[in-house]
């Protein structure tokens, strides 16, 4: 066997869940999972969370399909809504939660709704409160809350936005989204949802009725290494996903000796160099430069030379003992307890860790404890 595997761990992962709850104590937390739990296997994520979270946020009907076949019968949120028309009836009837976030949506649903009254869905409506991606301008917004909540055919109606800069120091666009959807809800007089992660754990105004945590379920740090609260909830937020896997060959080389592709690697020094399966061809960072950080039998050196399809070379110089076989965490907690933040990888690379955990790729095996 490839000894490439991403190691899940579902009890770091109800451990994270746990934290947003004590975070945010007066408001029900959905539990992010599109994007395959955003790398880490949808069904497995929502087993391990089903007992705990009242709700679970998707980015589509496909990803909810796979987790009603799987038997999780919570109300999805499908965060952008339908995409088209012919996607209605099976959310309504299959208790999706839609995302209402323009006008051909409303219309759309309130045909279908009309043809066939009282299923009365919940629906969350997205005002764009200063993002500009998806929802209704405020004033728009409020029309259609109060269109909505006035409507025999539609059920409860939330409110909802989402931040743009909740994990930066600077909290100024934070402050100004907030005041617009704030004053929405207090005319309105209506539940609502805006927070994601960093705004789970670090603006507690923001909580309402709901927040919606994604990437600190999975235990990356979602703010910025500048933002006050970075450190305070460092040590509370457990990786749930190890990338690890095992040297297949090693070499010596002298000074002078380029390494891989490109020769981009130049050895300054006599070098004993590992190699280990695993490349981007299984979502590691081709970008990654050297000495981007991994751990080689828990002790921490650097990679050298560029990434390839299927390995990736390390520097095992410093490393007694370090040979074939040698145990090789990219990221994640190692068997030892050693632990390489996801969050210092994604540095290295210049990307953040959500695009590393989504990017691992199906040919890497999720082993799940
Ligand atoms: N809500 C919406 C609408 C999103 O698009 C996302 C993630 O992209 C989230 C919540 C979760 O955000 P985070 O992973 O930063 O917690």
């Amino acid at each position: 066997m490839r000894p490439l595997q991403a190691r899940i761990d579902l009890d770091a992962l109800r451990d994270n869940y746990r934290l947003a709850c004590e975070r945010a104590p007066g408001a029900s937390a959905m539990a992010v999972l599109k994007a395959n739990a955003y790398g880490h296997g949808a069904v497995s994520c929502a087993r391990a969370l089903a007992p705990l979270a009242p709700a679970m946020a998707l980015a589509s009907l496909e990803e909810g399909r796979e987790l009603r076949a799987a038997g999780i019968d919570c109300p999805l949120v499908l965060l952008e809504g339908f995409f088209e028309a012919d996607e209605i009836d099976e959310a309504v009837d299959n208790g999706y939660w839609c995302v209402l976030h323009s006008h051909w949506q409303v219309e759309a649903l309130l045909v279908a709704l009309r043809a066939r009254p009282g299923r009365r869905p919940p629906v969350l409506i997205k005002c764009d409160s200063g993002m500009h991606r998806l929802g209704f301008f405020p004033d728009e917004a409020r029309s259609v809350c109060r269109r909505l909540m006035a409507h025999p055919d539609v059920g409860r109606c939330t409110l909802m936005t989402h931040f743009a800069t909740a994990d930066t120091a600077d909290d100024a666009q934070l402050r100004h989204q907030m005041a617009v959807v704030e004053a929405l809800r207090v005319d309105l007089d209506m539940p609502a949802c805006f927070a994601n992660s960093p705004a789970t754990l670090s603006a507690p105004r923001s909580h309402a009725e709901w927040v919606r945590p994604g990437i600190m379920l999975y235990g990356a740090n979602p703010l910025e290494r500048d933002h006050p609260d970075h450190d305070r909830f460092a040590s509370r937020l457990r990786p749930v996903m190890t990338l690890e896997s095992r040297v297949i060959a090693v070499r010596e080389l002298g000074v002078g000796e380029p390494v891989g592709y490109g020769a981009r690697f130049v050895t300054e020094r006599p070098t004993r160099v590992g190699v280990v399966a695993c490349g981007y061809g299984d979502g590691y960072d081709r970008h990654a430069p050297d000495g981007t950080p991994v751990l080689v039998n828990g002790q921490r050196t650097g990679l050298i030379g560029r990434i390839s399809m299927d390995m990736l070379t390390v520097d095992l110089s410093d490393i007694p003992g370090a040979d074939v076989g040698a145990r090789v965490t990219l990221w994640g907690r190692d068997e030892n307890g050693g632990h390489l933040a996801v969050d210092e990888v994604a540095r290295w690379c210049d990307t953040i860790p959500y695009t590393l955990l989504t990017g691992v790729l199906p040919r890497v095996p999720r082993r799940y404890y």
